[in-house]
């Protein structure tokens, strides 16, 4: 099975009396190992894509499937297990919890799955290693570091489980050009090691970083560039 499959997915928001149309038909596989940039204008479908692909709700119609399980099959206790054992989340703005430290926010996904605490220490400071944190900035608190040492905390957070696929919602967006390069190249990383990268963006750039773009238009596939 290939790590993402979606067929015939489309996705219907009610707005007030009528109906958007936020998904129209979209089939795509995704292979393990691939690295895709998903690009598109606003209001194309993007992020009603990545919640598709992230477990986080469901399709109006069509299938969606993670490893071979079709997700809008299952229950939301099984869907919460499936995200949690599959998925990472990197954001634009890192949501971060900024009474918390590094360390303890990597920490957070871990408690969720049961992970005791001397485990989850280890595994949080091999997470922040992962995402090249230096160990000195562990116990500090978020405001304490630069844009750049935040995303790589949220990247370690999002690998604290260990999941194969990691989606990203315009993960430089809210960096400067040379901190945004040097976190796509810790992506890159990644997805050499063997993870899966799903990549959200406007920035035509960050192309560059992975083996193909999907682009949507008005809730359709209109390229599919490898
Ligand atoms: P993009 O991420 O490409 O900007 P979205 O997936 O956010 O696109 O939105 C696709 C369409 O669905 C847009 O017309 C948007 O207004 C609409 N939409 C997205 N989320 C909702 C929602 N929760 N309720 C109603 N309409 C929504
Ligand atoms: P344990 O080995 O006690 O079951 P973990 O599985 O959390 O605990 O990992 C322990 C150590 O193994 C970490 O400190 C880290 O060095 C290494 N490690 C964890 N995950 C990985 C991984 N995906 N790839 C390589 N090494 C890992």
């Amino acid at each position: 099975d290939p790590i993402v499959r979606l067929q015939k997915v489309k996705k219907n928001y009610i707005l007030g009396t009528s109906e958007v149309h936020a998904l129209n038909g979209v089939s795509i596989t995704i292979e393990r190992g691939d690295f895709v940039t998903i690009m598109g204008a606003s209001g194309s479908g993007k992020s009603t894509l990545l919640n598709m692909v992230g477990c986080l709700d469901k399709p109006t119609s069509g299938k969606v499937k993670i490893n071979g399980t079709d997700v809008t099959k299952v229950d939301d206790d099984r869907l919460t297990t499936i995200r949690r054992d599959n998925i990472g989340f990197i954001f634009q703005q890192f949501n971060l919890i900024p009474t918390l430290t590094a360390l303890e926010n990597v920490e957070i996904p871990m408690i969720f799955s049961r992970i005791p605490p001397t485990k989850r220490k280890k595994r949080a400071m091999w997470a922040l290693k992962q995402a090249q944190l230096d160990a000195e900035y562990a116990s500090h608190r978020p405001n304490e570091l630069s844009g750049g040492q935040q995303q790589r905390v949220a990247i370690a957070r999002a690998l604290a489980n260990r999941p194969p696929i990691l989606l990203a919602d315009e993960p430089t967006g809210n960096l400067d050009s040379k901190t945004g390069k040097s976190i796509m190249e810790l992506l890159v990383r990644l997805n050499d090691a063997g993870t899966t990268l799903i990549v959200v963006t406007h920035d035509q750039k960050l192309t560059e970083y992975s083996n193909r773009t999907i682009v949507l238009m008005d809730g359709e596939v209109s390229d599919d560039i490898y």
